[in-house]
């Protein structure tokens, strides 16, 4: 493993930072404050080519994927975009590391041609409806049903929390085929969003990631055909494991980028504001907090890096992709309080940005597996 970006990250990085800067940034506290997702910044992404970094170039993709690179890209590219919105980070994060990650590992040829394509230009957004009311960790226990009749599936249930539900046009559910048995009676299907009984129910207001469009999602007698189905019958608990460890190294980028808003806002902060005649900066209470902040988010990037790289190559990473996105986590959200203490009373306020970090780094500690949830699955690893 090399810790050193390939040219072509590099070249990636920069694309994805100055996009961050000149588009995003104008629009970050906008989205925040209105509570509205912008759906022509994530179509510019596409334009960018920044939606197909998991997508094999057969398909529309960026050629990451292709040389091994697809989800340290992918990491490189989400550190950059949540540093300066979370909101449209996690939509990315969601389009790619779930959805179009799921489909290039367990569609089936024609519905990647289908469907990646679309996804690559970001003509078409993803989201990924596992969680439901009564099941959230213990994902398993989903009731959404999909029973079979004839060449057709019908689905019925509900699902809660899903991200970009109503700018979506197509999503991945998994829905239970069989209630004799808990995790081997749930599969997972491609439900396009303009099917007949496919409906957006409510919006979620939330403290964080406000920008992001978080609703509930409705099947009423939907029917879907056998050749949306992806993976065998049985199988989709499994697929939805894997994939979510893919997942969770997009939402250690996340915090990472977010932890690095942080720092950089802090320090900044740090080196104007005077008291007792010098800048604050030159206190060591200070001082400390940003040397903390400093190694904690080079510590969760290194820890980030070894999860994708090993996903890249085919690896199993179930526990280091929980180790990066816990630690990961709790570093942006320890970062983001100590911002907040650097910055005094504007900190407080919404005229200076860290208030919204703060806000934003909540989520990473509770979504795609809460921390008790990284820490069992690490513990598990562990005892064998
Ligand atoms: C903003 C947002 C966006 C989301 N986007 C999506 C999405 O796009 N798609 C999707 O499918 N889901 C999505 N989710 C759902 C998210 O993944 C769940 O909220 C998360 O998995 C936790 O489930 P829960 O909320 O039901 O909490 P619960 O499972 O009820 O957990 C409550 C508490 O109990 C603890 N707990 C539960 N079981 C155990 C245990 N065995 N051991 C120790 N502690 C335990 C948890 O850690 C937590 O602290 C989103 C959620 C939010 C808030």
């Amino acid at each position: 493993m090399d810790f050193a970006l390939t040219e072509d990250l590099q070249m990636l990085q920069t694309t994805a930072r100055e996009f961050a800067e000149k588009e995003l940034k104008p629009l970050a506290r906008k989205m925040d404050r209105d509570e509205e997702f912008d759906i022509n910044a994530f179509r510019k992404l596409g334009e960018l080519g920044l939606c197909g970094i998991t997508i094999p170039e057969a398909f529309g993709g960026a050629g990451f994927y292709d040389s091994r690179q697809g989800n340290q890209a992918a990491s490189v590219t989400l550190e950059e975009i949540n540093r300066v919105c979370a909101s449209t980070g996690v939509t990315l994060s969601v389009h790619m590391s779930l959805f179009s990650s799921l489909l290039t590992k367990w569609g089936t040829e024609e519905q990647k041609r289908r469907v990646l394509p679309k996804m690559a230009s970001g003509e078409w957004l993803g989201a990924y409806c596992l969680s439901e009311a009564g099941s959230g960790t213990d994902a398993g226990s989903l009731v959404c049903e999909a029973r079979r009749d004839g060449s057709e599936y019908v689905l019925n249930g509900s699902k809660l929390w899903i991200t970009s539900a109503p700018y979506a046009d197509v999503f991945i559910v998994m829905a239970r085929t069989s209630k004799e048995h808990k995790i081997r009676g749930i599969s997972t299907f491609l439900v396009e969003a303009e099917r007949k009984g496919v409906r957006i129910g409510k919006k979620e207001k939330k403290m964080g990631i406000r920008g992001s469009a978080t609703c509930e999602v409705l099947f009423e007698d939907c029917r879907i055909p056998e050749a949306n189905r992806i993976g065998d019958e049985g199988k989709g608990f499994g697929i939805a494991l894997d994939t979510l460890d893919g997942g969770r190294i997009g939402i250690a980028a996340q915090a990472v980028g977010i932890g690095r808003a942080c720092l950089e806002d802090a320090t900044a902060y740090a080196r104007q504001r005077e008291q007792f005649g010098e800048p604050i900066i030159n206190f060591q209470a200070v001082q400390w907090m940003l040397a903390d902040m400093a190694t904690r988010l080079d510590a969760s990037r290194l820890l980030m890096y070894r999860a994708a790289w090993l996903r890249d190559h085919g690896q199993n990473c179930a526990k280091e992709a929980a180790m990066a996105k816990l630690f990961a986590s709790e570093t942006a959200n320890k970062a983001a309080k100590d911002a907040v203490q650097i910055f005094g009373g504007n900190g407080y306020s919404k005229e200076y940005d860290v208030e919204r970090y703060f806000r934003d780094a909540r989520i990473t500690e509770i979504y795609e597996g809460t921390s008790q949830v990284q820490r069992i699955v690490i513990s598990r690893a562990l005892s064998g």
